[in-house]
């Protein structure tokens, strides 16, 4: 019963591809707060079969599993903060140099021109464009040189990316979503194919 209380609903856009975690908590205030609102209206598609949250007056309340917006979000012209598990998710976990892919802690970034050859500021080194994903190996063979310095070649041009479903917090919690025992095995119709 008390893992109930931190369980997860999933938010799908109105076109059914997945947009958002949250909490069953927010499941149900948007739910009852936009119900006249069409911006904001969403409505609760699925429950968990075998959780229920304890109320006042022995009232039992379903949990939400799934949650689906009324209006669609165009979200794919949305561009991405960077981060460093945004930026391996865009690689796909692969090293931009010698193409192996890596668990995300053996992972680094690299400066493809480096801090101390960026001009005019430093500070701008760091974006999306002067970022590629490195292993350890390989960024410390680059070291302080560009690409051609050290004759290493990019497999890829970094770029700016614009958010999709893959970038949703769930990169983690995958694997157990997908262990047969899981509450959330319902979400995998709605999320397979997206990651
Ligand atoms: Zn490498």
């Amino acid at each position: 019963m008390n893992k109930a209380e931190n369980s997860k609903c999933l938010l799908l856009n109105a076109d059914y591809s997945p947009l958002r975690i949250i909490s069953w908590q927010k499941a149900i205030i948007w739910s009852i707060k936009y119900d006249n609102n069409p911006t904001f209206k969403i409505e609760i598609i699925e429950y968990y079969k075998d959780k229920y949250i304890q109320g006042t007056n022995d009232k039992q309340f379903k949990v939400p599993l799934v949650a689906k917006t009324q209006k669609y979000f165009n979200i794919h012209n949305r561009s991405l903060k960077f981060s460093r598990k945004n930026l391996f998710i865009r690689d796909d976990h692969t090293c931009q140099y010698c193409g192996i892919r890596f668990n995300q802690n053996e992972l680094t970034y690299d400066h493809v021109i480096p801090k101390s050859q960026f001009h005019p500021d430093k500070k701008n080194a760091t974006n999306w464009l002067n970022i590629a994903t490195a292993c350890v190996k390989c960024n410390r063979k680059k070291s302080n040189k560009t690409p051609e310095q050290a004759n290493m070649k990019l497999l890829n041009i970094p770029k700016k990316p614009f958010y999709e479903p893959r970038y949703l917090p769930l990169a983690k919690e995958l694997p157990t979503i997908y262990s047969s025992d899981s509450d959330q095995k319902e979400w995998i119709k709605y999320i397979d194919g997206y990651f």
